[in-house]
């Protein structure tokens, strides 16, 4: 096959559409694919779609495509322009790019990808392009999910917040924990960042929708509770997200006691940050000994941990009744304590308690495919961080 069908073929190119030549620049490891399209080819007017002759050609304009290898790939076209009766003369629209875009939707849905794993900074690095270029790609994805009609009902949603850049920059999401499926995408955790989504959907669609996972975030609830009928019983708490406000009372407590400890002279909690973030069954073996060491030392972060690990346990009951009897005796042990930072999880808990419990209906959680691979990223990279610092 000459190399002109290959990346016909690798760039799905369709009729009117070939590649006309590949250039390697061995020098830049860049490949310049070039296309054309047939003489007598006819194009739509990007307006009303009417079948119309060729006008003429915009000079050349380049997109960026998938790498291959290391190798960055540069589309390169001059786009054809039609002269509508209605509509003027226009530039037609492209099978491999949007309008106004510098890269094709191959790349952008890589980019996209890459861009809900990680933070702009970090994407912009992988996908070897400028942050504003990252931001740029985010940013036609929130526009296309904004104007998209939806036209399934999707029974389990779920809507999380992502930070993407510094200074609390967030992003809305809504997965179809189904499918495992990113649904929608807006800037700002605000309620009408949420509201966009529910106003896309269609009333049968609204009503379709069983239950909805989300952070205890009070713009998600009310923008949820405005928009789907009988929401009081269909939104759950997502329990990672209980978790982890856990995890944090947790640090809070390591922080505090390790503060007062070090000015004993006793660095004992020194370095164990990353310890007490695991569950007693995910325990990495070479740390399992130091650990029930520290365990047995009677340590206020120590007991903050051991309530942490109870608290888990809520979502193991089949019956809202018995999910309520462990409930109760966890928040007299957690309010008890006398660790601030746990007891005002413990308090946020107890103020959404209903729909935390409306996981024993529904048994949904945010833990994604995407959400599950990125927290065992996570996983394995705390436990590389962890093992860097004790080495
Ligand atoms: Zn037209």
């Amino acid at each position: 096959m000459r190399d002109v069908d290959v990346f016909s073929k690798l760039l799905c190119l369709e009729r009117p559409w070939f590649v006309e030549r590949v250039i390697l620049d061995s020098e830049d490891e860049t490949v310049h694919v070039f296309l054309h399209h047939r003489s007598n080819a006819r194009f739509r007017c990007p307006m009303c779609d009417a079948v119309l002759p060729l006008h003429d050609h915009t000079p050349f304009r380049k997109w960026r495509h998938l790498d291959h290898g290391s190798w960055k790939t540069w589309l390169f076209a001059r786009i054809p322009r039609v002269s509508c009766m209605f509509h003027g003369v226009r530039q037609v629209r492209l099978p491999w790019a949007l309008p106004n875009s510098r890269f094709t939707l191959g790349f952008e849905k890589h980019a996209i990808d890459t861009l809900l794993e990680a933070d702009v900074s970090g994407a912009s690095r992988l996908l070897r392009m400028t942050w504003h270029e990252a931001w740029g790609v985010m940013e036609r994805a929130v526009a296309r999910g904004l104007k998209a009609k939806r036209r399934r009902v999707i029974p389990y949603l779920g809507v999380d917040e992502k930070s993407i850049a510094k200074r609390h920059r967030y992003m809305t999401l809504v997965c179809d924990l189904n499918r495992g499926t990113v649904e929608f995408i807006a800037f700002d955790r605000k309620k009408s960042s949420l509201d966009a989504f529910y106003e896309s959907l269609s009333s049968k669609q609204l009503e379709g929708i069983r239950a909805v996972a989300m952070d205890m975030w009070e713009p998600f609830i009310s923008s949820t509770s405005q928009h789907v009928p009988d929401a009081a019983s269909k939104i759950v708490f997502d329990r990672f997200h209980i978790m982890k406000h856990m995890l944090e009372a947790i640090d809070a407590v390591r922080k505090s006691e390790h503060r007062r400890l070090l000015e004993e002279g006793d660095d004992t909690l020194k370095r164990t940050k990353f310890l007490w973030f695991f569950s007693e069954e995910n325990f990495p073996e070479e740390h399992a000994d130091r650990f029930s060491r520290l365990k047995s030392l009677h340590l206020k972060t120590g007991r903050a941990w051991a309530i942490k690990e109870s608290l888990r346990d809520l979502w193991n009951y089949q019956r809202k009744g018995w999910a309520l009897r462990h409930w109760k005796a966890w928040y007299r042990w957690a309010t008890r304590s006398a660790l601030k930072p746990v007891i005002k999880v413990a308090r946020m808990i107890k103020s959404h308690l209903d729909n935390v419990l409306t996981y024993c209906d529904h048994r949904i959680t945010n833990a994604t495919v995407e959400g599950l691979n990125s927290k065992i990223q996570t996983i394995k990279k705390t436990r590389t961080a962890f093992a860097i610092a004790t080495t």
